[in-house]
């Protein structure tokens, strides 16, 4: 059975280009609870170990300098089948390929400035949730 919970990041650009309220509106209309969130901004070490999975790939260093160039927003959220619901609210990782009415169609510039985070697994939304938020910070 699909979890409940995923992990999201409001990155850089959403948050400069003044639309944490209107993603964190989408997110909650599509039924989402947060359960746990906040403004931070991520060291370069923090970065590089989040995307260490992508540490082979052309854009590596180019991703890890934006995603350390402003405060994020984090957060985990819950709902029915959460993973791939919100990768079909937040749509394709390029928003030119993003389907209407999806976050990254709406509030996305580029591949790389792309508005938002979303987890790809259950077993990665936990493992992102836990790297921003002890236990004790999530809300029961
Ligand atoms: N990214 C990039 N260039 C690419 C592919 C990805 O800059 O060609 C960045 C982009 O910010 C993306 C992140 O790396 O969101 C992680 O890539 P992934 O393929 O996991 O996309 P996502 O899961 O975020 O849709
Ligand atoms: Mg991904």
């Amino acid at each position: 059975m699909a979890g409940t919970r995923t992990f999201t990041m409001i990155k850089p650009d959403g948050v400069e280009d003044n639309n944490i309220g209107n993603i964190l509106q989408m997110i909650t209309d599509a039924g989402f609870t947060i359960k746990a969130m906040k403004l931070t901004r991520l060291s370069t070490e923090q970065a590089q170990e989040f995307y260490a999975i992508h540490a082979e790939r052309p854009f590596y260093g180019e991703l890890v300098e934006y995603m350390t160039s402003g405060p994020i927003i984090a957060a985990i959220l819950e709902k029915d089948n959460a993973v791939e619901d919100f990768r079909t609210l937040i749509g394709a990782t390029n928003p030119a390929e993003a389907a209407e009415g999806t976050i990254r169609a709406k509030y996305a510039e580029s591949i790389g400035r792309n508005a938002v985070h979303g987890s790809d697994s259950d077993e990665n939304a936990e493992i992102e949730g836990n790297f921003h938020f002890p236990v004790a910070e999530v809300v029961a």
